[in-house]
Parts: C-alpha cells; sequence; structure tokens
C-alpha cells in the first residue's frame, strides 16, 4: 500500500469536520485537519461577550438544539457531559404585516383564525409525505420543490394566514418566498413530529457552555493534527491517494479526504477530477440563506414577546424575542433579519439595528448590540445556512452526499434528517468517517489478500522443494 503523510485529510473545522475527526481518529487513523478560519466552530461561534449591561455567552451563529428530535447533537452533548438552558417563555407572539402591527395573543387577526387552521392542516399533510432520514430525491416530491410563493398562494388563504405561514419559511430559509424552495421547510416540520407549533417554537433550549465547548471537546478528543488559517485551495485524486495543497501552497497526501466546508465552498476549491455535474452545479447555484443575527439589550419592548414580521413588507426583519430578562424596563433579545445582497437591508451599523428593533417595537431604544454577518465571509460562500431554491434537492439530495473516488463530503447543507442545523452537520460527519473508513478498510485487505495469496505459494513452493 503506498505510504501517505495521513490516512485521512479533514477539510473544514465546523461541527461535520471535527465529529468526522474524531469517529476517524476513535478507529485508529491518522487524521489531519486543515481549517481556512483562525479557530474552529465554522458557522458557530461562542464567546463570553458584555452588552450593555448584560454579560454572559453570545452565540453568533448556531444555537437552538431540539433534544426529542436532535439525537446527533444530544448524543455528543450527552457525550462531553454538557447541559441545555431554555430560553425565557415567550408571553405574546405579536406579527407584523404590511405595516399593521398585530399585538397577539394570536399571531393572526380574530377573523383570520379559520384561513390559518386551513392553511396549517394543508402544510401538516404536505409534511406528511415526507420520510424521514430518505433522501428527497428518492422520495417524488418534485411537486413540493416549488417556489415557496407558489406553494403559499396554492394554499388559497387570506393574506394573514398566508403572512404566518410565509414568515416561519422566510425565517426557517433566511430568504425571500420567491426565491426558495417550499420542499425543506416542509421537510423540517416533517421532522419536527410533523407539528407546526412545535417547528414554530424551536427556539428554546441551548448549550449553557456555548457551542465552542461543544466544538472544542470533540477536536480535543480526536488528536488530530489541526492546523488553523490553512485554507485549502487543490484537491488532487489518483488511483494511490488524494494530493491536497493549501493556499500558502503546502502539500499533504493521504488516504482519503472529507470535504466538510460549506456547500457554496466547494467551487472555490480546484476539485482534480472535477465534482460530479449534481454537486459542481450544487455549489455554483447560490444556495444560500441571508440571515443576519443581533444581540441586543432594548430599552421599552413588548415584555417577553416572540415576533413573527412579514418580511416581505417588514425591510427584511424576521424575528425578535427575549433572550434574559433584565432590570426595568430592559431585555436582551435576540433578532433576525435579511441582508439579501439585491434588496434593501437595515445594514448592521448602530442605525440600521435600531431601526430593525424599532420597525418591531416602535418607540423603543436600542442600548447596544454585538453582531457577526457570516453573510460576508469567504468561508461560508457568502451566505451563511443552506438555502435550497426550488428544483435542485429534489434532483440532487442523495448525489450531493454521495462519495466520489477517495473524496467524501460533510456538512449541515447536504444532511438527510436535519438540513441546516448543527444535527445535520454531525449527521454527516459521522456517515462521511463510516464511508472513509469502509474504503480504507478495503483497501487494507485488498492490499494483504495478494501479499498473503504471494506467501503462501512461496510457501507451498519451498516445501515442495524440500520434498
Ligand atoms: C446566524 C446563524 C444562526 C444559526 N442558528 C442555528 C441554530 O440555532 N441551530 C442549529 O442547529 N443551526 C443553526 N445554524 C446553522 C448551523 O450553524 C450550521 O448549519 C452548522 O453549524 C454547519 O456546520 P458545518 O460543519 O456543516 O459547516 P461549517 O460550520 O460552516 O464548517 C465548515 C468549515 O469549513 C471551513 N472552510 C471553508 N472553506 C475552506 C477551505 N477552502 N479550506 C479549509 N477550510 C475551509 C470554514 O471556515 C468552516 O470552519 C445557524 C447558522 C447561522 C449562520
Amino acid at each position: 500500500m503506498t505510504k501517505h503523510d495521513f490516512d485521512t485529510i479533514v477539510i473544514g473545522g465546523g461541527f461535520a469536520g471535527v465529529t468526522a475527526c474524531r469517529d476517524l481518529a476513535e478507529q485508529g487513523y491518522s487524521v489531519l485537519l486543515l481549517e481556512a478560519r483562525d479557530r474552529l466552530g465554522g458557522r458557530t461561534w461562542s464567546e463570553h461577550k458584555k452588552i450593555g449591561g448584560w454579560e454572559g455567552t453570545v452565540e453568533f451563529g448556531g444555537q437552538w438544539v431540539y433534544p426529542d428530535q436532535q439525537v446527533n447533537m444530544m448524543a455528543e452533548i450527552e457525550r462531553y457531559g454538557l447541559t441545555l438552558k431554555h430560553s425565557p417563555a415567550p408571553v405574546n407572539y405579536p406579527t407584523l404585516r404590511n405595516g399593521r402591527h398585530n399585538p397577539g395573543p394570536l399571531p393572526v387577526p380574530l377573523e383570520d383564525v379559520f384561513d390559518l387552521e386551513r392553511a396549517v392542516h394543508q402544510v401538516i399533510s404536505d409534511s406528511h409525505r415526507i420520510e424521514l432520514g430518505i433522501p428527497l430525491d428518492k422520495q417524488r416530491l418534485e411537486d413540493l420543490d416549488i417556489p415557496f410563493s407558489e406553494y403559499l398562494d396554492n394554499l388559497g388563504v387570506s393574506d394573514a394566514a398566508r403572512a404566518f405561514v410565509a414568515s416561519f419559511g422566510n425565517f426557517f430559509t433566511g430568504r425571500y418566498q420567491d426565491e426558495v424552495s417550499a420542499l425543506p421547510p416542509l421537510q423540517f416540520i416533517a421532522q419536527m413530529g410533523n407539528s407546526f407549533i412545535r417547528a414554530w417554537g424551536v427556539i428554546d433550549e441551548y448549550l449553557a457552555e456555548g457551542t465552542a465547548t461543544l466544538i472544542t471537546a470533540i477536536a480535543d478528543d480526536s488528536g488530530a493534527d489541526i492546523r488553523l488559517g490553512t485554507p485549502v485551495d487543490r484537491v488532487e485524486q489518483s488511483d494511490s491517494g488524494v494530493l491536497v495543497t493549501t493556499r500558502s501552497g503546502e502539500t499533504f497526501s493521504a488516504g482519503t479526504v472529507v470535504v466538510a466546508t460549506p456547500m457554496a465552498c466547494w467551487k472555490n476549491i480546484e476539485f482534480n477530477p472535477p465534482l460530479s455535474a449534481h454537486k459542481d452545479a450544487a455549489t455554483r447555484e447560490n444556495h444560500v440563506a441571508y440571515g443576519v443575527k443581533v444581540w441586543a439589550q432594548v430599552r421599552g419592548a413588548t415584555p417577553l414577546p416572540y415576533t413573527l414580521p412579514d418580511p416581505e413588507t417588514s425591510h427584511g426583519a424576521a424575528l425578535m424575542f427575549t433572550q434574559a430578562e433584565m432590570e426595568g424596563d430592559d431585555q436582551l433579545m435576540v433578532g433576525f433579519f435579511l441582508q439579501h445582497p439585491e434588496r434593501e437591508s437595515f445594514g448592521t451599523d448602530f442605525q440600521g439595528v435600531e431601526r430593525f428593533v424599532q420597525t418591531l417595537y416602535p418607540g423603543a431604544e436600542l442600548i447596544d448590540y454585538d453582531i457577526h454577518p457570516f453573510v460576508d465571509e469567504e468561508w461560508t460562500g457568502e451566505g451563511d445556512w443552506i438555502a435550497y431554491k426550488p428544483g435542485r434537492i429534489s434532483k440532487s439530495h442523495s448525489e450531493l452526499s454521495k462519495p466520489e473516488g477517495r473524496l467524501h463530503f460533510a456538512t449541515a447543507d447536504i444532511a438527510h434528517t436535519f438540513l441546516a442545523w448543527m444535527d445535520g452537520a454531525v449527521e454527516m460527519g459521522k456517515k462521511a468517517a463510516v464511508d472513509a473508513q469502509r474504503l480504507m478498510t478495503r483497501e487494507m485487505i485488498e492490499s494483504k489478500v495478494p501479499a498473503r495469496a504471494k506467501a503462501s505459494a512461496a510457501a507451498s513452493t519451498s516445501a515442495q522443494a524440500r520434498a
């Protein structure tokens, strides 16, 4: 067998990458992790911060976990003895559409409740068509892989009921309804036990110690050789191995590679031979969300709200709720708005964030805030989580995670269960490790079988000569 620098090279150190490293190292393989940024965690990033009068762990990216369904994340959280914490329970559910504030308690005005019921009934019956864990291209779901706006029109319900379902989809996909497919939001509802209410209320439990603690625990456990600030530019496969070249020109060889970058970043790496037609098209089609997450100390907002505006008519505002109660009239709030490169956006400076807050809570005051716009970064592919446009996922889902020779692919962006979630990243990291291990085991056996056959042939020849 050819001698390589490492058994496996993992490219990218988010949840998918560190999980693949740990699982492969656990089986005795030598692993090199090459990460472009100067930190691990990718689209998760927690740090101890002060925001105005509040101090604690801020999650700039992925944060919430749904323990009942997200078994992959829960296995990691339990393995490393970490704990989950609840966000404060909201006391009202205001909505905002066409500049009109509906203070709740219902998410639509009273006259729209039957339309809301009809809409939700249709959504749930469509989500029931989706089988969990089976790639979406294997389920005859093309009729649901349509623009979300078209799906909403087909519901045939009142504007308020339509806008409420739309808000849920907009927040989940981080993009406007005409640009994204209806299928992933429906799959998400299927994963939440076919419950719209559970999907709506998913934002509750999060890691008390912060996601960085879990990422570090998994990475440390792997014992892998981890190189930060080392972007990969080229990956070349041959019959005997893979050669990986970094931006600074260093090369490393390995028997297998796990590509654990966001899907939108595959196009920035030169693959030789090139990626399959499905993967190549998917990485170039810009299936990325544009959600920006804000942490803010706000004075004078509605107490303990969970506000879902309609981003189409609210300048891109997508969600805001209370993360921690503070003294007096203040709350630490977390919000999301869309920062679409071709549409109007609040912007991430103080005035922009203040406009966002005041769009939702007129008269409220922004005291302080913190933000990290992943949407501007090369290492996310200039988006944040995955947001499939219509027509791709029902065609390519299983192809996107299919190994190509010695290359294995791992990211939440192609997950079979919780697409776009940390749980999906862990799922795909585990799958890539199993696939890579299977290849290495097969090659090891194949290399030993001829050697053994040769040795036993030689032994029998010399035995014959002695006789
Ligand atoms: C604002 C925001 C809020 C979110 N909220 C939630 C939430 O509440 N719950 C939840 O479950 N999920 C949430 N998500 C989604 C979740 O964070 C991601 O889906 C998940 O973390 C992705 O993990 P990954 O390993 O697939 O990719 P990533 O975390 O993106 O890791 C990929 C790594 O590859 C590296 N990389 C890229 N190109 C190269 C290269 N050429 N060479 C070397 N390295 C490279 C990147 O730097 C990165 O570290 C959120 C995401 C964002 C942005």
